[in-house]
This record gives structure tokens, sequence and C-alpha cells, in this order.
């Protein structure tokens, strides 16, 4: 997300924190204009300790879609939540729900934990404290109200997403989107009006919810229209590779004939990296296997042209790309095939996957 510096890393995924959040730090001091350090740094710390609630949250959702294959870019921190950043689309109703349930289930264990701390530290849990109470029960309880209010059916909250995968399962994705966008839609607008009443908050919420609601049902609309195409129905299959150890010098008046091009590199059969006469410049003396971008994405032949080709080309400045199977090239993509694709079905459009 954009404007957001990284505060630290967990489990190997980068938390970032939102530019916006100093609109959060000026609100606490315009809230308190008399205020000294003894009456803010409270409010300090349960901001702290209620962002680390979120983060911990939002881990859940990380470790599961990770273990489900997809690829988590970060946690973003804004005043009005977290988001995880996860690329891609979930290849399945199930998998959706999974990373979806991951969150509330982890708040709801905090919740549980907390409880039970501050009960053995002898406070009192009955009756409910968020804000009045000693911080153990604060804390159990403000990870219980994570947990309900995060499964309120309203897209793209956790909910939501629960929602609509139980819908998807039970048919047609695009419509299951539509319905669950919709009581997202409902629900985002009487949070707003009931926001306006009793917690600004809530106005701020509510509006995420009814934009994020529409731009999942945007996303869901093109990848119904891509109907489906893999990487391996659109790829030139049979492509040239180059074996690692032949050397730039070699190589490069070939790539030079043909501008633009990048091929892929391989070492005992396997793929190793991909080769543009730029790569190739810049190590003159090394060998391709050497020279060769191992940065470059790579696509499986059996991922879905959106959002994976898409995203894998909107994020890598090159003309092609290897086509995978088993740790094989069997084909390469090229750009302008998924261009024409996305054409034709009215996209692209960007394609992260809020995860509130
Ligand atoms: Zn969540």
């Amino acid at each position: 997300m954009r404007g957001s510096v990284k505060i630290g890393r967990v489990a190997g995924v980068p938390i970032k924190l939102h530019w916006s959040f100093s609109l959060l730090v000026l609100l606490v001091v315009l809230a308190n204009p008399h205020g000294t350090w003894a009456t803010i740094w409270p409010m300090v710390v349960w901001i702290v300790v209620l962002f680390a609630s979120v983060t911990i949250h939002e881990l859940a959702h990380c470790m599961v879609a990770r273990r489900r294959g997809l690829t988590v870019n970060d946690i973003v921190l804004l005043p009005i939540g977290g988001v995880s950043e996860i690329n891609g689309l979930p290849a399945a109703p199930a998998i959706e729900r999974d990373i979806a349930i991951a969150g509330p289930a982890a708040s709801f264990a905090l919740a549980i934990l907390l409880g039970v701390a501050a009960l053995m530290a002898g406070d009192r849990i009955w009756p409910p404290a968020l804000l009045a109470g000693p911080l153990l029960v604060d804390l159990a309880w403000m990870n219980l109200v994570l947990c309900g209010f995060n499964l309120l059916p309203a897209l793209p909250m956790d909910g939501g997403r629960v929602l609509r995968a139980v819908l998807a399962g039970r048919g047609d994705p695009l419509r299951a989107t539509r319905i669950a966008s919709g009581v997202a839609v409902v629900l985002g607008a009487a949070m707003v009006v009931v926001g306006f009443r009793y917690d600004i908050w809530l106005v701020f919420i509510g509006a995420f919810v009814v934009v994020g609601a529409n731009s999942e049902r945007r996303v869901a609309r093109v990848q119904a229209s891509f109907n489906g195409l893999r990487v391996g129905d659109v790829m030139a299959h049979d492509p040239t590779t180059v074996l690692s150890s032949v050397t730039a010098q070699q190589l490069l008046p070939w790539l030079q004939a043909y501008p633009g091009r990048a091929v892929p590199i391989v070492e005992n059969g396997r793929y190793l990296g991909l080769a543009a006469v730029e790569d190739l410049i810049a190590h003159p003396v090394a060998t391709v296997g050497e020279a060769c971008d191992k940065t470059a994405p790579v696509l499986d032949a059996s991922q879905p042209i959106f959002p994976a080709a898409l995203e894998a080309f909107s994020q890598f400045p090159r003309n092609q790309l290897a086509a995978m199977s088993g740790g094989y090239v069997v084909g390469v993509i090229y750009r302008w095939t998924v261009q024409a694709v996305a054409r034709q079905s009215r996209g692209p459009v960007a394609a992260t996957q809020p995860g509130g």
C-alpha cells in the first residue's frame, strides 16, 4: 500500500504503518489540548497494545494464506485496523474461508488467554470493561470485540469473506460476490449512519466497507470474464532455453537480434532465471547462469491469467516470463498475449486482495 513505512518484520511478514496513522496521533493530541505526558502516555500504551492485537489477528490470516500457497506481501496498519496484502485470489472458496476465519479465531483465542491471565492476576472480568478496567481485562474484551466485529458479514471484512465463500461453494462465484457485496454495502452504509451518531471511527470503517465491497465486485466481474483461462492455455509451447554455462558474450548478439526478448536459463534441466540484453550487458564476462535475473517471477502453467499473470507482468519490466510445470520450463508467456486477453476481458484491474 502506498504511503506506508515499514516498522518491523514478524515471521517473515513486513509490518507497515500507513501515513494516516499520523492523523490518529493528531487526534489524540487534539482531544487532550491540556494533556501532559502523564495523561497522554496511557493512551499511547493503549494504542500500541491495540495494534499489537490487530497485528496478531492479521498474522493469523497471513500464516494460513501462506500455507495455502498464496504470497503474503505485508501487513499494513491503518487507524481503522489492519490489512493483510495477499497476492492473488484464493483458488477455491474453502481456501478463502479458511484464510478469513483465521483472524477472528486468533483474536478469540487471544481474548480467552488474556481473560484467564486477568483472572489469575485477581482482576474482575465482569462487567465488561473496554477502557476503564485493568489493562489485561481491557485487552481481553477488546480482542473479543475485534473477533466479533470482524465476523460481521460485510465484505471485505472477514465475515463477508466467509459469507461469500459459503455462497460460492454452492455455485456461481460471481453471484456469491454480488450478494455478499450487496449485504456489505447495506451494512457499511448503516455503520456510517450509526457512526455519525455515536462514534466517528465507525463512519470511517463503514466507508471502507462500502468502497471495499465495490472493488471486490469489480475484481470478481473481471475474474469471471477471464473465463478461467490459465497460463498454459495461452503460452508458447516448446520454448528456446539456454544452458547456464553459455557465456554472456556468446548469447548477447543473439538476444540483440530480437529486441525486447528474454530467455529462460536452465541448469541440469531446471529453471535458473531469465536473461535479457540488459542483464548480459551488466555482466559481460559472466556466464548466463551468473548474469541472469533470478528474481524474475515465474508462472506455473496451471495458474490463472487473472490475476497471476497480470500481476507478474505489472511488477516485472520484461516482455516474457517462463511458464513452469514441476520445476521444468514448459513454455514462455508473452506480455502482449496477456494484454490481448485482458483487453478482450475489459481488464486489467489491480488485484491486490484487501485482507481486513
Ligand atoms: Zn481479519
